[in-house]
């Protein structure tokens, strides 16, 4: 899954701003983390921050309730799991 990929998917699922309730996102920050997901064009697993257009608010994907095929997308890449796999 690519950076720009992740932020359809936040759109997609109707993820709601805990603080003005906005479902606009932006890709507002990420950067290696042990505990990220692995995404084309990073070498090491990246924790990405998603930021909200209206007020600013920034959250990250770990603290979202997601529809379980967005999960199985989200785990799917996650590096911890990749690790255990090889
Ligand atoms: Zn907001």
């Amino acid at each position: 899954m690519k950076l720009a990929e992740l932020n359809e998917l936040a759109i997609a699922e109707h993820l709601v701003c805990w603080s003005c309730r906005s479902e606009n996102w932006f890709l507002g920050n990420w950067g290696p983390h042990p505990g990220g997901l692995s995404l084309e064009g990073f070498k090491e697993p990246q924790w990405v921050f998603l930021s909200c257009q209206e007020c600013g608010y920034d959250t990250s994907f770990g603290k979202w309730k997601l529809s379980k095929a967005a999960l199985a997308q989200i785990e799917a890449i996650r590096y911890a799991n990749r690790k255990k796999d090889s």
